[in-house]
């Protein structure tokens, strides 16, 4: 059989922070675990936006950056070697006679699992793109949405960054002791985001065009130069770059969920206390799921993990006694 039609214990629908976790804790259950997430990384809402931010509210970690915690989260779900698949929106689920579910994705892929968690969060998150012809082109090569990989050599580089809230001010302020030259290109006159960090921005070397906007792009394999044009005077002008970084906000896409057949509450899948949803096999866990009191913060999610992972196990060993699992080893740990 080959790898694509392998069926797995349970499939994770969604990467971000919960979706992690639940990996991890079915493999401690010593499931087959594959997650699979639309975005090009994981992490969910905090690689996306904020993973800078320090985060206080995790318990045991006094204060971490959101990335930081992102990273151990993904070391920590990779423990028992799960398959992670990337830049896949899963639009169908479907339960077939032998119980298993198909889930096909956009690019047409078909995942095989016995039992499915939900951790989609509110939706895939989506880019707002640049509305320009030829930008596809250059996509990941050139063009970049939402972040840029600072871990690259970007000192002999010209980056254009374009948006004009916080993301491309804090972009920018990142961006201008890793690079050669940074330019703002902005739609408006006035940024939004933090005050002190506009100052920085506007005091800084970066060069800023407002209100102006990207009118063209040029280059064979990579871009080389870019049209700006001056919204008010219509005055065009063609700057060489090297990258060109775009923060113009995200939507969310809820896929096909509500074509499923779960039971929604809102824009949210109701469960049990055990994590199910109405759908025998299918367990939902993090901010997609509503009950009473639930809490859409990380720490809520991390306790419905390994509750849903215990749900999948138990749904597919019926009659089995499930015994309670603790984590702890005599290991040493290098500090
Ligand atoms: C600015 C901001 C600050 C915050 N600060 C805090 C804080 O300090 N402390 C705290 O506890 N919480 C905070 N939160 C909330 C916290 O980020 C969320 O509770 C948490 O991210 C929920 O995790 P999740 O894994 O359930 O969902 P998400 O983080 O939303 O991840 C869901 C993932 O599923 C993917 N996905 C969705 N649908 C599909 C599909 N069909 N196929 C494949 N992939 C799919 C998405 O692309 C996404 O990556 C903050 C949120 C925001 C926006």
């Amino acid at each position: 059989m080959g790898n694509e039609m392998k069926v797995y214990d349970v499939t994770i629908i969604g990467g971000g922070p919960v979706g992690l976790f639940t990996a991890f804790y079915c493999g401690m259950r010593e499931m087959e675990t594959k997650v699979i997430e639309f975005l090009p990384f994981v992490g969910g809402k905090v690689s996306y936006f904020y993973p800078e931010k320090v985060i206080r509210d995790i318990g045991g970690i006094p204060a971490i950056a959101g990335e930081d915690l992102i990273r151990q989260l993904e070391a920590q779900a990779k423990t028992f070697h799960p398959t992670i698949v990337l830049n896949q929106q899963v639009l169908g689920v479907e339960k077939v006679e032998d119980g298993t579910f198909v889930l096909t994705s956009h690019t047409g892929e078909r995942h095989y699992t016995r039992t499915v968690i939900l951790a989609t969060g509110f939706g895939a998150l989506k880019s707002a793109k640049l509305e320009l012809e030829n930008a596809c082109h250059y996509e990941q090569k050139s063009i970049f949405y939402d972040a840029i990989d600072t871990s690259l050599n970007w000192t002999d580089k010209h980056v254009m960054l374009v948006g004009g809230g916080n993301s491309t001010v804090d972009w920018a302020i990142k961006l201008l002791p890793l690079a050669k030259q940074v330019t703002v290109v902005h739609r408006k006159n006035e940024f939004a985001g933090i005050g002190r960090n506009i100052t920085y921005l506007k005091e800084s070397d970066a060069t800023i065009w407002t209100p102006s906007v990207l009118d063209g792009l040029h280059g064979d394999d990579v871009l080389t130069s870019v049209t700006v044009k001056n919204l008010e005077s219509g005055e065009r002008q063609k700057i060489e770059v090297d990258a060109v970084l775009v923060n113009h906000g995200f939507s969310i896409d809820g896929g096909h969920m509500k074509e499923w057949q779960l039971e929604f509450v809102g824009s949210n899948i109701s469960v049990d206390s055990g994590m199910a949803t109405n759908i025998p096999g299918v367990f939902a866990v993090g901010d997609i799921v509503t009950y009473p009191n639930k809490l859409h913060l990380i720490s809520g999610g991390f306790a419905e993990g390994p509750t849903a992972a215990n749900s999948a196990k138990a749904y597919l060993q019926p009659g089995k006694k499930l015994k309670p699992l603790y984590s702890t080893t005599y290991e040493k740990l290098q500090k």
